[in-house]
């Protein structure tokens, strides 16, 4: 799976892909992640990509043009790509629209804005999904598309070190445990739950249906 991170800010990215289960999916060649930065795509002198809104109002918006020059070169001469416009106006971000993603698609490109946003005009020339992780506003698109790299690369085989891993295969619950089996906090006893301990698969698989991890 490659990932086409069209962003001002690539180094916002350093940190969390630089770390843990992404690092090894990186390394190991599982997923790949490129950047493309629409300020070396203008024409301006100073690189100046913001101008403000037409018909007025506060911030300043994307140009459209480098942005789609930015969105072109990581094309390429692709013709099966997923281009994933970010804003808090769009469809919400499932783990099944993921999972969709990482089966149909190889090349995934993630538009993330900033200021006001982008230029609409982009969104015209491209055919995109216009995806929301969420109903609250960021400030920018690179924490939204970093969660989408996130999700995505759970469901593309070999990044997960284990397959049982993928908690949509299996019964997976938000409450887990480890030793010990019980630990005193203040005075009070914080023990496992008994059904976990029987070993009675189908009563613990009832238990974790209880409390399943919502999809
Ligand atoms: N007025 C813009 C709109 O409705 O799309 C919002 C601009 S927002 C301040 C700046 C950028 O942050 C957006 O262009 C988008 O890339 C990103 N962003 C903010 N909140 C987001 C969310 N909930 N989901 C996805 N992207 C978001």
């Amino acid at each position: 799976m490659h990932f086409h991170i069209i962003t001002l800010f690539p180094k916002a990215f350093d940190s969390y892909l630089g770390e843990s289960i992404l690092k090894r999916a990186i390394e190991d060649k599982k997923i790949k992640v490129s950047f493309y930065n629409p300020r070396d795509f203008t024409k301006d002198k100073w690189k100046r990509i913001d101008r403000p809104p037409y018909a007025g109002g506060p911030g300043m918006v994307i140009q459209a043009e480098p942005v789609i020059k930015a969105i072109q070169r990581a094309k390429g001469l692709r013709s099966k790509v997923k281009i994933i416009f970010l804003t808090p106006s769009g469809k919400q971000f499932t783990n099944s629209y993921a999972a969709s993603v990482a089966k149909k698609y190889k090349d995934v490109i993630i538009v993330s804005g900033r200021y006001e946003g982008i230029d609409a005009r982009v969104k015209k020339v491209f055919k995109t999904d216009e995806v929301s992780i969420g109903p609250f506003v960021l400030t920018g698109g690179e924490l939204p598309a970093q969660l989408i790299i996130d999700t995505i690369s759970r469901h593309v085989p070999g990044v997960l070190g284990n397959l049982g891993s993928i908690e949509e295969s299996r019964t997976a619950s938000p409450d887990v445990y480890t030793r010990p089996e019980s630990f005193k906090y203040k005075g009070k006893a914080y023990a496992v739950p008994k059904v976990l301990l029987s070993g009675n698969h189908a009563k613990i698989e009832e238990w974790k249906s209880k409390r399943k991890t919502d999809k």
